[in-house]
């Protein structure tokens, strides 16, 4: 269930002196943001809700607000992130209430093959249980550490599926604490330390070693089809967050010295159905790093991140994710 704790909502909007909002949801947050809505406007705020899906901070609809002639804009389901933004937004986390203690007590005999010192992270969901867990680990015997990461996350330990800089400190393995495999596997790439993934729901620990293996294979066969490829699309967001145009400019310089043709694309929401037509061999996507990741097998050419055309025009050896540094 989650908390939006619409009261204080409303007292923000009245110190902005609002009388129009846009409300920004991410899909499993529609019904929420529909009953804010209502509560807002029959409190006197007039409420629009933005229908284009969000996936994480980086997408704020601040541009959208201001065109609407809204006062602020309310951002549900994800923390806060350093961005220029053209009216006043206020952030409002998804936060899970699940017991991570009852999960990592389940799991400490996996736990303790970490080492002693351990690095502590997880997504925004749960990161109000961090100090709880790390408390917890603490009386166990462990040295914890949790990572104040850079300006692009809001809390320390907390972990985005573009950037894993608070899981860069000294310790012997590192602590997932969350649902899903992409965050623990960008943790194991980025840290390149033993990582183990504990699942607060299910209960369950996994070793992310081998689903790590498993998907630079998978990354490795998406290189080698892109092998023969001359003509590339490179592109940019302008989604405020996963716009990295000096990045896409670099990499198109990169491949026009590699005797390559390179072409930069900028769109908004980055799908493989908007780019048919063009006569691309492959693409390059330097936006939002899942989303060559996440979605490839409805592309229909090579889709890679930067540090894969590294490896594609011989430039670096190792596989590396690609990050977002705040
Ligand atoms: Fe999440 Fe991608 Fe945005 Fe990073 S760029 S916050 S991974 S949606």
């Amino acid at each position: 269930m989650y908390e939006l704790h619409e009261r204080e909502v409303l007292e923000k909007l009245r110190e902005l002196d609002t009388k129009r909002v846009l409300i920004q949801t991410p899909e499993g947050l529609k019904r929420e943001a529909q009953f804010l809505a209502e509560f807002l406007e029959e409190n006197g705020i007039e409420s629009l809700i933005s229908g284009d899906i969000n996936y994480g901070a980086c997408d704020p609809a601040d541009r959208e607000a201001k065109m609407l002639g809204c006062d602020a804009l309310i951002h549900l389901g994800h923390s806060y992130m350093v961005l220029n933004l053209e009216v006043p937004t206020i952030f409002i986390p998804a936060f899970a209430k699940v017991d991570v203690i009852k999960a990592l007590s389940k799991n400490m005999s996996e736990i303790r093959k970490l080492g002693k010192r351990i690095a502590l992270v997880t997504t925004v969901q749960h990161i109000k249980d961090l100090n709880k867990a790390k408390e917890f680990l603490e009386n166990e015997g462990f040295e914890v550490r949790i990572g104040r990461g850079d300006g692009r996350v809001s809390f320390p330990g907390q972990v985005l599926g573009c950037n894993f800089s608070a899981a860069k400190v000294e310790a012997d393995g590192i602590l997932f604490i969350g649902a899903g495999y992409f965050h623990p596997i960008g943790v194991a790439l980025a840290t390149k330390k033993p990582t183990l993934a504990i699942n607060p729901y299910s209960g369950d620990a996994i070793w992310m070693d081998k689903e790590a293996e498993r998907w630079i294979r998978k990354r490795w066969a998406q290189i080698a089809k892109a092998y023969d490829a001359e003509k590339f699309g490179v592109i940019t967001s302008t989604k405020k967050g996963q716009l990295r145009l000096g990045e896409a400019r670099r990499v198109v310089k990169l491949l026009k010295e590699h005797g390559k043709k390179a072409q930069l694309i900028v769109m908004n929401h980055i799908n493989y159905q908007a780019l048919e037509g063009f006569d691309f061999d492959a693409y390059v996507v330097v936006a939002c790093p899942r989303v060559p990741i996440d979605d490839v097998e409805n592309w229909r050419k090579p889709v890679l991140t930067p540090r894969e055309l590294e490896i594609l025009l011989g430039l670096r050896e190792d596989y590396e994710f690609d990050e977002i540094i705040g």
